[in-house]
């Protein structure tokens, strides 16, 4: 049997970063930044008030409780030069340009809010309530940085650094086809010997938890050309392609018939419990990406997790490689297949993790119930309650 990490290398051997493209801001979210972002001006770009208050020379209210004569107001857009002579203030609103000649503002709770003279009861420090231009950002420093995926917080920044259009590399699009004559969609109802299909809406909302844009194709039946047809389809819209079922050892294996033949895809037993059988390999003119997943609920999730998520960081120009563990004590005795990694299903809280019931990997309800995944290594086959062990966080 092929073990994980070869089989891991392989995939993220073969699958290439998309190639960006500029999109509009509002197009942005959730994709991942292809260039360096600088500013091309000071943030503030001037200096201005941090609050509604008065600007004033903070020497004048150095004895407050003082009175001085108000020469105007400077509210936040205003483009005047204005400036203050000494003894003299303005009101001035937030965001609002210091005027020359004033080094301090006053807040307006510290004053009787006067229009033509205002009391000012407590001397401010130099510098009061004053944000400096540049004190965020200066001219030409980089803000984001190429691979940063952008958030909410980092479209604030590109807007606020001036820009409308930025270049990214797309979230990838993933077509999800499930194959088995036993499924049924959801909704309806379930005839003798049929199941409600899952694993297409799992695997789909897998892909967007991974930064990518999950569709369903829907199922299909154990027609290896009906198969084929759907994805030829669904091939145009792809960046990668991941199937359900159809590739373990018996008859009617869709996949496994339809794509065999092709040459491109290989399909493989990965030494690991749950989803031994795997197979992965390039479709079609464009050789898209293809991950055929066994069709186990627990199984295809295990295998997105380990090697589908991975490549999708790669296509999104992101680091990839093995999905990162904690180290955590078992709350409980453990058994594993000798030869085969496992990936047990289990509750992390803390430093302790506790294997749920239920580790079959047809058992989705008890993957629902989990937050994590213990692996134990190919040679060990038994784990006492309190062993250390290394556990992916789901
Ligand atoms: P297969 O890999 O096609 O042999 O399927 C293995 C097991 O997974 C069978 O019990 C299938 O009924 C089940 N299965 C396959 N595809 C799905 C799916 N899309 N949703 C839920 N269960 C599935
Ligand atoms: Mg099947």
């Amino acid at each position: 049997m092929k073990p994980v990490d070869r089989h891991l290398a392989d995939i993220l051997a073969a699958v290439r970063p998309l190639t960006p493209f500029e999109v509009e801001l509002e197009a942005a979210l959730g994709a991942v930044l292809a260039e360096d972002v600088a500013s091309p001006v000071p943030l503030p770009p001037f200096d201005n008030s941090a609050m509604d208050g008065y600007a004033v020379r903070a020497g004048d209210v150095a004895a407050a409780p003082v009175t001085l004569p108000v020469i105007g107001d400077v509210a936040a857009g205003d483009g005047r030069l204005l400036a203050i002579g000494p003894g003299l203030v303005t009101r001035i609103m937030t965001g609002a340009p210091l005027p020359a000649g004033a080094d301090a503002v006053v807040p307006v709770e510290w004053t009787d809010g006067g229009t033509v003279h205002v009391r000012i009861d407590r001397p401010a420090a130099l510098g009061n309530a004053i944000r400096r231009a540049g004190e965020d950002v200066n001219a030409g420093d980089v803000v984001l940085r190429e691979g940063t995926r952008i958030g909410a917080a980092q479209l604030g920044i590109l807007a606020g650094v001036g820009r409308r259009r930025v270049r990214v590399r797309p979230r990838p699009r993933v077509v999800v086809l499930s194959t088995g004559a036993e499924l049924a969609e959801p909704g309806t109802p379930l005839g003798p010997g049929r199941i409600w299909e899952s694993n297409s809406f799992m695997l789909a909302a897998a892909v967007r938890e991974a930064g990518g844009e999950g569709f369903r194709a829907g199922a299909v039946t154990d027609d290896p050309k009906e198969f084929l047809d759907m994805l030829e389809a669904q091939l145009l819209r792809a960046d990668a392609v991941i199937t359900s079922g159809g590739v373990s050892m018996g008859a009617y294996e869709p996949v496994k018939e339809a794509l065999g033949p092709l040459g491109t895809v290989a399909f493989e037993k990965v030494a690991m419990q749950p989803g031994m059988p795997q197979g992965f390999g390039t479709v079609g003119p464009d050789s898209v990406p293809i991950f055929t997943l066994p069709g186990n609920p627990v199984s295809s999730f295990v295998s997105f997790v380990l090697f589908v998520k991975p490549a999708l960081r790669k296509m999104q120009g992101l680091p990839a490689g093995p999905q990162a563990t904690v180290r955590a004590t078992t709350a409980a005795s453990l058994r594993s297949p000798s030869g085969r990694r496992s990936y047990l299903r289990a509750v992390l809280d803390g430093g302790t993790v506790a294997p749920v019931r239920g580790q079959g990997s047809h058992q989705l309800a008890a993957l629902a119930a989990a937050n994590a995944l213990i692996v134990v290594p190919e040679d060990v086959t038994e784990l006492p309650e309190g062993a250390e062990v290394e556990v992916i966080s789901l």
